[in-house]
Order: structure tokens, then sequence, then C-alpha cells
């Protein structure tokens, strides 16, 4: 079946005086319908400009400097703003760490609704208002039917990430790109808002790309990983089998530093070291001044993806079984 997101070498570069500087360097992904893809990383992996790029919302002077997107078999990187305007919304639902970022403050949640579910549907006022209630029930909004006229200062943090969760399904799109979506929100309804998300997504058939610098919000929500570092995907393939047994030094890292999985006596490993800059990536494999397991030629070459078991991992612990050597005499 055609996967609802086919993301194929994506490459995106900055110029600088010192030369063009890559941030996404030869990212290939899919996400199949109804599935969630976690995309993990540190800060400053690309996630987020991979998200961007996927919706053509790249920030000047970035840009899309190779790769396609295929959405639902169609390219849709090819395609000019006007056109992509349409997709976003329609067809792509966006939800961003700040709520605030995503609702008009000027506008009641009921304005903002109903005007999304018009554009992409073909509803008269009162249907789309209705249709509006219902989406606000579906995400958990007490006494949908008054509060559909509230502003959005009227509610909580995590009641408005409700309200933007119930915005990016109004369209029904096919696919939801949701960066950070509780990393502003208290911890105590984190977890609250990853299920709403989750469940929504399942019920109204979206593919999600779900952007987070959390580990554990991964391994609840996801059902494929996507590791992130320094640009390119290092470790991708279901979640059971990255959470159990992570083959990328770097993945391992992460894991521990989980708190509900990590042993409540020790203390929360952290990886050392950081993020590489853009413009100081590190020649060979990026995470080798941070692996504990770097060896020679991970200073030298840089791994490239190979496939082992359901996953694909770039590290030369995990190299593709080498070709059987031919008998000399
Ligand atoms: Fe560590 Fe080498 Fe694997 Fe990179 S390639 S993660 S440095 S062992
Ligand atoms: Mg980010």
């Amino acid at each position: 079946m055609t996967p609802v997101l086919r993301v194929t070498n994506l490459r995106v570069s900055f110029p600088t005086r010192r030369g063009v500087l890559t941030a996404v360097d030869g990212v290939s992904f899919e996400i199949a319908a109804g599935e969630v893809l976690g995309v993990v990383g540190e800060s400053g992996a690309g996630k987020s400009l991979t998200g961007a790029a996927v919706i053509g919302l790249v920030d000047l002077p970035g840009r899309l400097a190779g790769g396609e997107v295929h959405l639902a078999g169609e390219r849709i990187d090819i395609l000019s703003e006007a056109e992509m305007r349409k997709v976003r919304g329609r067809r792509i639902g966006m939800i961003f760490q700040d709520p605030l970022t995503s609702l008009d403050p000027l506008k009641t949640i009921g304005q903002q609704l109903t005007e999304t579910i018009r554009t992409h549907l073909p509803l008269g006022r009162r249907a789309a208002r209705r249709r509006a209630v219902e989406l606000l029930e579906e995400v958990g909004i007490p006494a949908a039917a008054q509060r559909i006229d509230a502003y959005p200062h009227a509610f909580s943090g995590g009641m408005r990430q409700r309200v933007v969760i119930a915005l990016a399904l109004a369209a029904e799109p096919a696919l939801v790109i949701a960066d950070e979506p509780t990393t502003a929100l208290d911890v105590s309804v984190q977890a609250q808002i990853i299920a709403v998300l989750k469940r929504m997504c399942r019920e109204h058939g979206a593919a999600v790309m779900l952007i987070t610098h959390d580990m554990g919000v991964i391994a609840e929500t996801a059902d494929r990983v996507a590791v992130m570092y320094a640009g390119r995907i290092v470790e991708v393939g279901p979640v059971a089998d990255v959470v159990r047994r992570p083959l990328h030094p770097y993945t391992a890292g992460l894991m521990a530093a989980i708190p509900s999985l990590a042993h409540r006596t020790e203390r929360l490993a952290q990886i050392p070291g950081a993020m590489p800059r853009l413009d100081a990536i590190p020649r060979g494999c990026a995470f080798h001044p941070r692996c504990a397991e770097a060896f020679a030629k991970c200073v030298l070459a840089r791994p490239e993806p190979a496939v082992v078991g359901a996953s694909r991992v770039a590290c030369f612990l995990h190299e593709a079984a080498p070709e059987p050597a031919l008998a000399t005499t």
C-alpha cells in the first residue's frame, strides 16, 4: 500500500559566509496510514527542520537542497506556495509546542474551528458548528457546547492544546505533524494530552509524525521510531525493538535517560558532551566524540545505514554482513 508520507533523501541546507551547512542530510522514512512514527533526538538534531521541510515551511535562509516528499503518492515538495497552503491544514494537520502559536487570540475557538472546517469541507455554518462541538467533545473539553464561544485565553495550557488537536483534525487530514506537542505543558497534563493526540489520530485514521526530544513519550506512543543525530537518521525501527534492544549507542544513551525506565536508585544516565553545532559536525561518525564504543574506524569513515532485523542502523558496530570471501588458492 502507498504510504501516507514518503520522504526520500531529504536535504536542508543553510548558506553561510563560510560555505553551505547541511542541517538535514539525506533523511528517508515512510509513515503508513494509522501509524505513529516518533522522531526523536536532542535539540539541534534536525527533527523540527525535517518536519518543516515536509510541510514546505523551512525558514529562510534555509532551503530544501534535495530529496522528495510524497503525500499519499503525490509529490508535494515541488508544489507552489499557494498549492502548499491548501495541503497544510487540509491534508496535513499541524500541532506545535506552544498552543498559542496555533490559535488566534482575537477569535473564539468556535470561530477558528468552523472556519477551518468550512475552508476544507463542504458544510454550512450550522453543520460546521455542530461538527466543531463534536470535535471539542472528542478531545475532552467539558461543556463543549458552551465553551465553544470562549477565547483561547480562557483555557488552560492543556485545554488549549486539546483545542489545537481538534483544529488539526478538523479537516480530516491524512497526516498530522506534532512537534513537541507537550513540551510547553505542565508535567501533570503531558500524558493526558499525548493520549488524546494518539486516540484522536487513530479514530480519524491519520498517520502521525511525532517529533520529540523525550524518548519516554516515544516509548509510550509510537509504533516506529526514527532517531536523529546531527541531521541524519541513525536508527529507525519498530518501537518495541528499539526500546528493548537499542542498536545505536546514541539510542541506548537516550533510553538510559528515561526516568520511568531507569532504576530508581541510580542516577539518570546522561550522554556526555553535546549535539555538535552545524558548522562543527565531526568527521567520520558524527557521534564519535560522545560514543563510549568508538574505535579507530569511527573517526575516519561515516557509517551508512544497514538493515538489522526490522531496523536500519548507521553504526560500525552493526555493519551489514560482509560478502563471503572468495576462496583463493
Ligand atoms: Fe559509536 Fe562508532 Fe557506532 Fe559511531 S559508528 S555510534 S562512534 S561505535
Ligand atoms: Mg525542535
